[in-house]
């Protein structure tokens, strides 16, 4: 007797390189079955019509913060609702508790509403032993920083990531004297570049030449916020051509033109409009008396001052260039989502329904298949999930089906809470999590220690 026989669906087949139709059978948190089935099931799924996509996996967002937001999932169970059952946080350099305490919550909680897997976020940490933003780790910062890192690692994260924008007295002899201490070649370091806009080329630049020294496995965050300015075609010109001299060099990109991350950041250093040829009523607010409002030059420096913390949305980029960076044949899609006390953008609730409503059926911009590709199974082989990111017998049961007709994003930059359309069920190591729309289980999810 199966657990759950999914019945008529869709599902993409990578080595045929199409779409094909067939049942298929779940038990125990695994598909044990592919093709006509005639089992019994305890709950059968007309999926006739609908897409039985391997779970998303999304390998660029930002963690829950359970230190200052208490022992909850808040943006796990967003993901959740959009179609997501594995995603990667501690990006951007930023880790909000070490892993010790992340695993041990997870735990107290009895499980998570996604598979979690975590980097290391060099940024936190080096903030927290107190290297000032603008300068360089001195040795005996460095020695420290290294020691962190080891630990992190040791406890079972993927890799390292580094936020040099946000920290911008590193430099790639600060970043090396950490990566140089690890042999394994498979851990992930993923970058938030130095700077955007004008700046963005060299940026990748400086990117690829830690890619080279580390021979790690290299995950240039989030294209589009980097150079979504003017400066796509030249930007992936160079990225694909340094992916095929360096496999191991990818990037992930999200489908909005607006970026998001904290008012008080450095990447609202003096100067940022006039490189963006933007004014200060191209920023959102999104918290307090202010949300939902667009700032002028006094509302901006005031809540800079006062709420440095604070999430805004910054409406810099051009859509036809975020196209680019999703049709480009290398690259993922990820949702960089990121919230702050319920706050945030909507691409934390919304990126891979936008996805595949948008830029597949709308704008046919990316067939469906490419798409699904970019969100489930070069994630999964970036991540060494060797049993998700495709369907075949054997593989962990983490499916999402959904109508290719209907499917699209609800959430948008005024309400995150509007759900998915589209988006039948959930299935999260062989449990049934959410039933359109609603969350019915959400610790079906666990921490996955790389080691
Ligand atoms: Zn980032």
């Amino acid at each position: 007797m199966l657990d759950i026989l999914i019945s008529g669906g869709i599902h993409p087949d990578y080595q045929k390189e199409q779409m094909v139709q067939n049942d298929i059978g779940i038990k125990d948190g695994k598909v044990v079955e592919i093709g006509h089935i005639t089992s019994d099931a305890k709950k059968i799924i007309d999926a006739r019509g609908q897409i039985v996509s391997p779970g998303f996996i999304d390998i660029h967002m930002h963690e829950e913060d359970f230190i200052h937001e208490g022992e909850k999932f808040v943006i796990a169970e967003m993901m959740l609702k959009m179609g997501v059952t594995t995603c990667l946080g501690g990006n951007c350099g930023v880790q909000h508790q070490n892993l010790e305490l992340f695993k041990n919550t997870i735990n107290k909680i009895g499980g998570s509403p996604v598979n979690y897997l975590m980097l290391v976020g060099y940024n936190s940490f080096r903030n927290k032993i107190g290297v000032n933003t603008y300068t360089k780790a001195d040795k005996e910062q460095q020695k420290k920083l290294l020691e962190i890192m080891k630990q992190e690692i040791d406890e079972g994260a993927y890799g390292f990531s580094f936020g040099i924008e946000y920290d911008p007295g590193m430099d790639v002899d600060e970043i090396m004297n950490i990566l140089g201490n690890f042999n394994d070649k498979n851990l992930l370091v993923s970058v938030h570049y130095r700077s955007d806009s004008t700046k963005a080329i060299h940026a990748i630049k400086e990117m690829i030449s830690i890619a080279d020294k580390s021979h790690m496995k290299f995950q240039i965050s989030h294209l589009s916020s980097c150079s979504a300015m003017g400066q796509m075609k030249e930007a992936l010109d160079l990225i694909n051509h340094e992916i095929e001299k360096n496999p191991k060099i990818n990037y992930d990109t999200y489908p909005y033109s607006a970026f998001s991350t904290e008012i008080g950041s450095t990447v609202f250093d003096d100067g940022c409009f006039e490189t963006w040829g933007k004014s200060y009523d191209s920023i959102l607010l999104t918290d307090g008396a202010f949300k939902n409002k667009f700032c002028d030059k006094n509302l901006f420096e005031k809540i800079r001052k006062e709420n440095p913390e604070m999430l805004v949305v910054a409406f810099v980029m051009n859509e036809d260039e975020i196209a680019e960076a999703i049709a480009n044949p290398y690259g993922m899609i990820a949702s960089d989502g990121i919230i702050n006390n319920g706050n945030g953008h909507p691409r934390a609730a919304g990126t891979f329904p936008r996805v595949l409503g948008k830029y597949v059926r709308e704008d046919k911009v990316i067939s469906l298949l490419d798409a699904l590709r970019k969100i489930t199974l070069e994630p999964a082989k970036r991540l060494e999930l060797s049993t998700k990111g495709q369907v075949f017998e054997g593989c962990d049961a983490d499916i999402t089906i959904f109508n290719p007709e209907t499917i699209k994003d609800g959430a948008d930059f005024s309400d995150l809470n509007i759900p998915p359309v589209g988006l039948g069920y959930v299935i999260v190591n062989g449990i049934i999590a959410v039933d359109h729309n609603n969350i019915i289980n959400n610790q079906a999810g666990r921490f996955i220690s790389y080691k």
